[in-house]
């Protein structure tokens, strides 16, 4: 069975002081539920203090983007061996945020789920669709093909060691979530996509929702059978209402 994870996006949000309340509610929280992974990708000054005081806990840390190479003149970018040192687990990559405003191509996001695992961390792979592409019945076409230059860039073995993240993009931050049929309808596509690279790695990979997961609405999306967490934006900054969403996740994984 395949171990419910929930992680939580930042994105451009916190302070030293505002951090070290959150986490300490969390960690001290995550305890109780042992049969899910959870993880926040905090914003890269951020990750000495995160790295401090998520060690020892369940809670892992990641980051929210990485560059495609190790080294070099390349001002600005954060390279995976740094966040490797900065002991994350995970990194967000390809997430509708840098698609579009800082144009990131498929071929883009696939080289750098590469630097991610080549550096010993998991990447998060999201894929999702617009507004105008769902409603123009292009959804499918649009997610598969973001998967499919996931698939080219890795291969089977690495796929593997992927999370993918589907986030619709009409449904982050807007408070409109996909439905848990609208969700499982495209996690369904993803996973049928993957067991045509390999059968194996479909049963394995994580496939998480995001937009818009809200204590309300985790148990009904996680309950569905290709959902297997959540990757979570604005609730992941209340304490309370992530570990909220952590629990809907352990609630699915033992029902
Ligand atoms: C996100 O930032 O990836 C996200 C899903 O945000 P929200 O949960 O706020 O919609």
């Amino acid at each position: 069975m395949r171990r419910t994870l929930v992680v939580g996006n930042w994105k451009m949000h916190g302070s030293f002081a505002d951090n070290a309340d959150l986490l300490a509610a969390i960690s001290s929280q995550a305890t109780r539920f042992p049969e899910v992974e959870s993880a926040v990708c905090a914003p890269f000054p951020y990750l000495a203090q995160v790295r401090e005081l998520l060690a020892g806990t369940p809670v892992k840390w990641g980051a929210q983007n990485s560059s495609e190479h190790v080294a070099g003149a390349y001002t600005g970018e954060v390279s995976p061996a740094m966040l490797r040192e900065f002991g994350c687990h995970y990194v967000i990559v390809g997430h509708s945020e840098r698609r579009t405003l800082h144009h990131e191509t498929d071929a883009l996001v696939g080289a750098k789920a590469v630097a991610v695992l080549s550096n010993g961390m998991t990447p998060i792979v999201c894929v999702g669709e617009t507004l105008d592409e769902r409603e123009a019945g292009h959804t499918a076409q649009v997610v598969t093909r973001q998967l499919d230059a996931i698939i080219a860039a890795l291969g089977a073995d690495a796929l593997a060691r992927v999370v993918i993240a589907y986030e619709p993009i009409w449904a982050i931050g807007t408070g409109r979530s996909a439905s848990p049929e609208q969700a499982q309808a495209v996690h369904a596509l993803i996973r049928q996509r993957l067991a045509g690279v390999d059968a194996g790695l479909a049963d394995d990979i994580r496939i998480l929702y995001g937009g818009s997961l809200k204590p309300g609405n985790a148990g009904a999306l996680f309950a569905q059978p290709d959902i297997d967490g959540g990757l979570v934006g604005g609730a992941s900054l209340v304490a309370a209402d992530f570990v909220a969403i952590i629990m809907a996740g352990q609630s699915a994984q033992s029902a």
